[in-house]
C-alpha cells in the first residue's frame, strides 16, 4: 500500500490546473488507489480529514477523494453546476497547511456537481453546508486554489492553537 506525501503550501504544483481525465482504463490506477490509502492513513493518524485533491499527491489530474460519514466516493471531473446566492461562514484548513493554520472564509451554503466516477459514470448530487463547503474546497484544488486565497478580513486567520480558543464550535472539523 503506498501512503502518498501531501504537497505542502509552497510547492508549485498545488497551483497548477489539473488536467481532465479521459482514460479511465489502468493508467488512472494508481491515482486513486494512492488517494484513498493516503486520505485513509491521514483519518485513522489524526483522526480528521473528509477529503484530498490528487495534485495534492502530485498527480495534476481532476480527481478527488470524499470518505465522509455519510458520502463516500471518487470524484472524477466534477464540476460545480449550480450555486445557491447564499453564503455561509466556515473556518476552513488544509493538509496542505498540515491542519496547522485556519481561515475564516465564505462557501455557497449549497451546490450541485456533476461528476464521472472511478469507472467514467455520469452523477449529478446536490451537497449543503458542511459536505458544501468540503466540496467547494477540494474542487479548487484542481484549479490551484487554496482556501487562503478567499481570506478578505485579516482578522479571520488563525493558527490552530488559537482557533480551538477563540472560534471552535463543536462538531466542525476539518
Ligand atoms: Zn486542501
Amino acid at each position: 500500500m503506498v501512503i502518498r506525501q501531501v504537497l505542502l503550501v509552497g510547492n508549485p504544483l498545488l497551483r497548477e490546473k489539473s488536467e481532465t481525465v479521459t482514460d479511465f482504463g489502468p493508467g488512472l490506477q494508481p491515482t486513486l488507489e494512492d488517494l484513498r490509502n493516503t486520505l485513509t492513513n491521514h483519518q485513522n493518524i489524526t483522526g480528521s480529514g473528509r477529503g484530498i485533491a490528487a495534485p495534492q499527491i502530485g498527480y495534476l489530474k481532476r480527481v478527488v477523494r470524499i470518505q465522509a460519514p455519510d458520502f463516500t466516493s471518487f470524484l472524477v471531473n466534477p464540476e460545480i453546476v449550480e450555486k445557491s446566492d447564499e453564503l455561509f461562514d466556515v473556518w476552513d484548513s488544509c493538509f496542505s497547511l498540515k491542519g496547522a493554520v485556519f481561515v475564516n472564509i465564505k462557501r455557497h451554503r449549497k451546490i450541485r456537481v456533476d461528476y464521472q466516477d472511478e469507472n467514467g459514470e455520469k452523477h449529478s448530487r446536490e451537497f449543503a453546508d458542511g459536505m458544501s463547503e468540503l466540496l467547494q474546497h477540494e474542487l479548487d484544488h484542481l484549479d490551484g486554489v487554496l482556501c487562503t486565497d478567499l481570506l478578505t478580513d485579516n482578522k479571520g486567520i488563525a493558527m490552530r492553537e488559537e482557533w480551538m480558543k477563540r472560534f471552535r464550535t463543536p462538531g466542525i472539523g476539518m
